[in-house]
């Protein structure tokens, strides 16, 4: 096992993601608030830690944006995902990793060439998700 944890960078600035223990997200609430969210960088784990006075409730769509240059990182063809490329701490691979922008909902896809690895209680068949006309 290695003492290493994945990286995760943006795919629009390369800037690094996880800081801490955490990766680090600015999102925007339905409401419209705004503020950090911080996600486990383990895939799978799906435990979230955010300010007291932002309110995020369960089932709510949110806006992930870059904390560095502000982009949306919504995926191509599904904007209910955010998508952020990975490297792989044990193989060193490149990957990209998509993830639900729902709060509460349990579904990541690692994606590298055409290998899709699925992880989550709410994962569903990424082929339709991403590649549907
Ligand atoms: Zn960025």
């Amino acid at each position: 096992m290695s003492m290493k944890d994945n990286d995760y960078t943006c795919p629009k600035c390369k800037g690094h993601l996880n800081v801490g223990g955490y990766l680090v997200f600015a999102t925007r609430t339905p409401k419209r608030h705004k503020g950090l969210i911080l996600l486990s960088p383990k895939v799978g784990e799906y435990n979230y830690v955010h300010h007291e006075k932002l309110h995020v409730k369960k089932g709510e769509l949110l806006d992930i944006e870059c904390p560095i240059c502000q982009a949306d990182l919504s995926a191509p063809k599904n904007k209910e995902h955010a998508m952020i490329h990975m490297l792989g701490a044990e193989d060193n691979s490149e990957y990209d990793l998509y993830f639900s922008k729902v709060v509460g909902n349990q579904s990541t896809y690692v994606v590298a060439n055409d290998n899709v690895e699925t992880f989550g209680e709410d994962a569903l068949d990424f082929d339709e998700l991403f590649y549907e006309e």
